[in-house]
């Protein structure tokens, strides 16, 4: 067991599932994953899966007592003001984090009930609670706040917070790793596409924009979301239907984006429909990878030059087609994709541009575990 040194285990507690994945730290590896399916009808479902990822875990032989491990790192979708940075948990941190669940009610009550039961299975190591909001924390006011009533804002937070922190700060360093530069003297522009899918602009390391606003329904065209609209248009669909304020909700998180376009909100599927000759299908995926070539077009005057653009998640990692068409007539920012890379299968970190082109345009697969772990560990260090 020693030779394994400091251990973390970090936990993804959703509304239907519990992700986990343990590393040992020094150097950082990962020893195992897995994931407890069909939970969230109560509390209880949770603090039955913790004992089933201890269980796991005893099985495989990686850990001979749960609680030997170093600490716990749980991802929690929304930090809200109130947290900036992975913060250790207590009874006033769950508390604190509980005051957040109006900004996303399903998540945060998946999140706690994850907490809740891992301290209760394990507690007697430190939990600490790693923000999908935290990077982007270096915001400039400019490009945080929307342009409504400032007293009204204030009071109740209203303001953009970002998503996908951890998977957008793990990519941009492994850009940095790839292009052999510090990350201090990067200007990036990463892009996660996945079901959900959001583009940040990163300077020096540091969060600058990012797409998703004050909840992760703002921005890119998505599997089920819309991402920008009119924001009349969700008031307007009240007016003009019997839809309640629930109902909108859901349309627009859960019905809109690739699946209100087309029926299909899994890329693989919208392919096969284009390629089958559905307009639908076309156009939606054309409306995909115009929105997300519109951000990366903003976010080059946003940073001025751009030393790399990257692509992330499923669909950033795997699916040539979308990178080329969201790279399209961009030469004009040195942004450009050469069709062999891009295309030739491979699955690690990668330039896909020309050599020599004026920014690299790479995809790098992204390990959100693995940043929270980090995140995890320094927060233990640190204090
Ligand atoms: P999330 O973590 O947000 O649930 P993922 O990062 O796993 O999502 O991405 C899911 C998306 O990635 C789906 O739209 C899926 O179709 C797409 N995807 C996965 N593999 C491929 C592939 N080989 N080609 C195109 N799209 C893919």
């Amino acid at each position: 067991m020693d030779a394994l040194g400091p251990t973390v285990l970090v936990v993804n507690s959703g509304s239907s599932s519990l992700k986990y994945e343990l590393f040992s730290m020094e150097p950082r590896r990962s020893l195992l994953e897995g994931e407890i399916e069909g939970i969230g009808g109560s509390d209880d479902d949770y603090t039955t899966a913790m004992e089933r990822v201890f269980d796991a875990l005893a099985e495989a032989g990686v850990l001979g007592d749960s609680c030997e491990l170093t600490a716990i790192g749980h991802r929690v979708v929304h930090g809200g003001d109130a947290f900036a940075d992975p913060v250790l948990i207590d009874d006033e941190t769950v508390e604190r984090i509980r005051r957040l669940a109006l900004f996303a009610p399903l998540h945060i009550g998946a999140n706690l009930a994850g907490i809740s039961a891992a301290r209760a299975v394990c507690p007697g190591i430190p939990h600490v609670a790693v923000f999908d909001t935290a990077f982007h924390r270096t915001l400039p006011e400019y490009a945080r706040e929307y342009a409504l009533p400032r007293a009204l804002a204030r009071e109740h937070g209203i303001r953009r917070y970002g998503f996908h922190g951890t998977s957008h700060e793990y990519v941009a360093r492994q850009a940095a790793l790839l292009l052999g530069k510090p990350i201090e003297e990067l200007n990036l522009i990463t892009l996660h596409l996945g079901n959900g899918a959001s583009v940040t602009a990163i300077r020096g390391g540091q969060s600058v924009d990012t797409s998703m606003g004050m909840t992760p329904l703002e921005g890119l065209v998505m599997g089920t979301r819309c991402g920008d609209v009119d924001p009349a248009v969700p008031l307007l669909i009240r007016e003009l239907t019997d839809l309640s304020r629930e109902d909108v909700h859901r349309v627009l998180n859960n019905e809109s984006g690739l699946k209100g376009l087309c029926g299909e909100r899994d890329m693989r599927e919208v392919h096969k429909l284009v390629d089958a000759g559905d307009p639908d299908a076309a156009l939606a995926l054309e409306m995909f990878c115009y929105r997300a070539k519109k951000y990366i077009g903003a976010y080059c005057a946003v940073l001025g030059s751009v030393d790399a653009v990257v692509f992330t998640a499923g669909i950033g990692e795997n699916d040539p087609d979308v990178r080329a068409r969201v790279c399209e007539g961009l030469e004009m920012f040195g942004i450009a994709v050469d069709p062999q890379r891009n295309t030739a299968p491979a699955s690690g970190p990668r330039p896909i541009s020309p050599d020599g082109a004026p920014t690299a345009v790479l995809v790098i697969p992204t390990d959100e575990e693995a940043e929270i772990a980090r995140l995890t560990y320094d927060c233990l260090t640190e204090e």
